[in-house]
C-alpha cells in the first residue's frame, strides 16, 4: 500500500478469512507503532492521519468491537455479547478476549504494510502478551506515540464527539463542527454520539484509563520506545508534532544512537 491510500482493513474488522483491498505491499521499511493516551485525546483521528500519512494500517480494538456489535447482536458467542455489554457501560473488555480477537488477526501485525495500534495494549497483560508475540515475530515496535492532555479538555472532548455510522470519522459540535449539522462532511452518513461518549460512560472510561492504561506509560518508557506529544491545537498540528518526533527516532535508529533508556535520543558512547 503506498502513503496516501487507505486500506479497508477487512481483514482486522471482519477477522481473518477476509481480504484487505488494496492489499498492502510496500518497499522501504514499514511502521510499527502504537499509541498510548487517555479516551479523547484523539488518537483515532491521529492513527488515521498517520496511516494516511506513513500508508500503515489503523488496528483499532474499539472499530474491531463496534464491527463486530454491528454485524451480530444476534449469532455473537456468549463470551462476545458479554463483552460488548462491558463495552456499552464504558469498562474494559476481559483481556483474554481481547487477546483472542487480536491473536486471530496476527496476520495483520505481520503485514508488510506496518501498523498502528490504536487503543491495544490498554493494560499491562496485553502489552506483556503483545511484546512476547512480537519478538516471536521478529517484528519490533518502532515507537509508542504518547499523547499527553489535561482531564478537563478530555471530557470536553469526549462529551462533544459525533461519530459517523458509515466511514466513522470523527466530528466535534464546536471544535470541529460537520459543515450540516448531524450529515457526514466525507461520506453524507449520519453522525452519532457513541454510547460510551455520554457522561457516566466518560467518568468511567477515564478511571480505567488511570488505573490500567497509565501503568503502560512506564512499560514503554523502560523499553526506550516511549515518544510523548502533547495533545493540544489542531490535529494537524499534533499529528506534525508526532511525525517531527517519529521521523528523529527513525533517523536516530538509522544513525545508530540510543534511545534504549529514557526515550531521549543520546549518542552511543
Ligand atoms: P475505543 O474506541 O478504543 O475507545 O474503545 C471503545 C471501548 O472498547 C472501550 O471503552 C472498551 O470497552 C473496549 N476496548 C477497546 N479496546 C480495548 C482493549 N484493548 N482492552 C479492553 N477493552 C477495549
Amino acid at each position: 500500500m503506498d502513503a496516501n491510500q487507505e486500506n479497508n482493513r477487512a481483514a482486522w474488522l471482519e477477522g481473518p478469512a477476509a481480504k484487505c483491498s488494496p492489499i498492502p505491499n510496500r518497499s522501504g521499511p514499514a511502521w510499527r507503532l502504537v499509541l498510548l493516551g487517555p479516551p479523547g485525546v484523539g488518537k483515532g483521528t491521529q492513527a488515521a492521519l498517520l496511516s494516511r500519512h506513513l500508508g500503515v494500517c489503523h488496528l483499532s480494538t474499539g472499530d474491531l468491537f463496534r464491527a463486530a456489535r454491528n454485524r451480530s447482536e444476534t449469532d455473537s458467542t456468549p463470551a462476545m455479547a458479554a463483552a460488548l455489554d462491558v463495552m456499552r457501560r464504558g469498562h474494559l473488555v476481559p483481556d483474554e478476549i481481547v487477546w483472542d480477537m487480536v491473536n486471530e488477526r496476527v496476520g495483520c501485525l505481520r503485514c508488510p504494510g506496518g501498523f498502528v495500534l490504536d487503543g491495544f495494549p490498554r493494560t499491562l497483560g496485553q502489552a506483556e502478551s503483545l511484546k512476547l508475540l512480537l519478538e516471536q515475530e521478529g517484528l519490533p515496535l518502532h515507537a509508542v506515540v504518547n499523547y499527553v492532555l489535561p482531564v478537563a479538555e478530555i471530557v470536553s472532548r469526549l462529551s462533544g464527539r459525533r461519530t459517523c455510522e458509515k466511514c466513522k470519522s470523527i466530528f466535534h459540535v464546536t471544535a470541529q463542527p460537520p459543515r450540516a449539522e448531524g450529515i457526514c462532511d466525507q461520506c453524507g452518513g449520519r453522525l452519532y454520539q457513541r454510547e460510551d461518549d455520554r457522561p457516566d460512560s466518560i467518568t468511567i472510561r477515564l478511571e480505567a484509563y488511570e488505573r490500567s492504561t497509565a501503568p503502560l506509560i512506564q512499560f514503554y518508557r523502560s523499553l526506550g520506545l516511549l515518544t510523548p506529544v502533547l495533545a493540544t491545537g489542531s490535529p494537524q498540528k499534533i499529528f506534525q508534532r508526532a511525525l517531527t518526533e517519529l521521523e528523529a527516532r527513525r533517523a536516530a535508529e538509522l544513525s545508530d544512537v540510543d534511545l534504549s533508556t529514557t526515550g531521549r535520543r543520546i549518542p552511543k558512547a
